[in-house]
């Protein structure tokens, strides 16, 4: 096993990826070393890229967002995933996961890494089951050295981050079965494990083999995601037996990875009901020993479709006030269709929102700051000043723009009953009578 940057950290070396990290969230060096050794901050940088930032995620520090891209097998437009990757790292991602199923999807990936100089996550079993289909007809048929060698494949290639859902097991999946669920499994690269494990009558290899994928991860020092196959899809089946059962799995995994060194986040749900989003958050830091938490929404109603970045959003800001560490955007597409590069805009902004939130929520200092410089620009009218500190600056000067008003110092709300300049303006009168006197 090769040495990782959790193993300097427990030495005590100050590499300069945990430098350049330390610098973008205003923290020590030795703060990040202490959560990298612990397991509570990963650095989501593959040892073979040298064309990105070191980006760090996990506890104290601000929190992070990702946008999903990728082709399906039947929508196949490569250069248009590509600007959905330009534009999500635009609007603010931090990372870009490529989930892409249909084409050349190694070329594709390569192409995606350039597209977004961020750190790029991959779920390899959909690729793996994309190249059994084609070699074997089936996806079922898919071997367990096929499966390791997309996994060596997406590594060496510079994947920084991969998600494996190493906790669907047959245990977790016959506790599902017996419990009964609306919904039963809504993730896809869990979907397709449980599928090849009744096919197989056999366990799931990245579960039954993980040391194999703890030495591969170790070797470019990449970080594993640990994902939930056992995710709700339903609010009704939020918080249950299986999705439990799942993340007490993924606790233990993570604590034997971490053993060997290798960095771990620990992906969760879901469709949540908002009474339940910060019991998730606290199970998931007790039992996995405070990783990362990274968080699909949670989505807190599932009648809003065309408007699930917001309930995403709603979701996320419980859940990044709760402690979580890293949102996965959802877009107004999400249940409908695969998103456009305006529903990956409004995907980020909305998650922005959320990270903004919890971390305002959480007290950390910078936010903080911005929120009372916004508020004072507000107070003195001085709208340049509201541009530059908006999440969206773009959209914030554009809606203003669409109906100016007579008075430059107000927005066509209120007009010249705008209540800010009213008081300004008695303010100033006062002072000017006081001053003749
Ligand atoms: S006009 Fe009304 S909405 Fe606009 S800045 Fe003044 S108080 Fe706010």
């Amino acid at each position: 096993m090769n040495e990782t940057r959790i193993h300097q950290a427990r030495k005590g070396i100050l590499t300069d990826e945990m430098q350049a990290v330390a610098r973008q969230e205003n923290l020590s060096p030795e703060f990040i070393a202490e959560g990298l050794a612990k397991g509570h901050i990963v650095i989501t940088r593959n040892n073979k890229r040298t064309d990105i930032a070191p980006l760090g995620i996990g506890k104290g520090l601000s929190i992070k967002i990702n946008a999903n891209i990728g082709t399906s097998r039947d929508l196949l437009d490569i250069e248009g995933e590509l600007e959905k990757a330009r534009v999500a790292v635009e609007a603010g991602a931090h990372t870009v996961m490529d989930l892409s199923t249909g084409g050349d999807l190694p070329a594709i990936r390569k192409d995606v890494m350039k597209a977004a100089p961020v750190p790029l996550g991959t779920v390899p079993f959909y690729e793996a089951a994309a190249r059994a289909l084609d070699k074997h007809s089936s996806f079922c048929l898919l071997t367990e050295d096929e499966l390791f060698d997309v996994i060596e494949d997406h590594l060496a290639s510079g994947v920084d981050f991969l998600t494996v859902h190493c906790g669907v097991t047959l245990g977790t999946l016959g506790r599902m079965e017996k419990e009964g669920r609306i919904m039963d499994m809504v993730s896809r690269g869990g979907a397709l494990t449980a599928a090849w494990m009744r096919y197989n009558e056999k366990d799931n290899p990245l579960f039954t083999s993980f040391d194999r994928l703890v030495e591969l991860s170790a070797r470019y020092d990449a970080t594993l995601s640990l994902g939930d196959g056992f995710r709700p899809g339903a609010t009704g089946d939020a918080t249950d037996r299986a999705q439990l059962h799942e993340l007490i799995t993924l606790g233990e995994l993570q604590q034997h990875a971490l053993e060997q060194g290798v960095q771990v986040m620990v992906e969760g749900p879901g469709h949540v009901p908002l009474d339940q989003v910060q019991a998730n958050v606290l199970l998931q830091k007790r039992l996995c020993h405070e990783a990362p938490f990274y968080v699909l929404g949670p989505l807190v109603t599932d009648l809003a479709p065309g408007y699930d970045h917001i309930t995403g959003a709603i979701g996320g800001a419980v859940a990044a006030w709760a402690g979580a560490d890293f949102l996965c955007y959802v877009t107004p597409a999400e249940h409908l269709r695969l998103p456009d590069v305006d529903d990956v805009r409004q995907g980020v902004m909305a998650s922005r929102i959320a990270a903004v939130a919890g971390e305002l929520a959480r007290g950390m200092p910078g936010t903080r700051e911005r929120e009372h410089k916004m508020s004072k620009a507000r107070r003195m009218q001085d709208w340049d000043a509201q541009y530059e500190l908006a999440i969206d600056p773009t959209v914030a000067r554009g809606r203003r723009g669409e109906a100016p008003p007579a008075d430059e110092s107000v927005c066509s709300m209120c007009g010249e009953f705008c209540a800010i300049k009213v008081q300004n303006d008695a303010k100033e009168a006062k002072a000017a009578k006081t001053a003749k006197t």
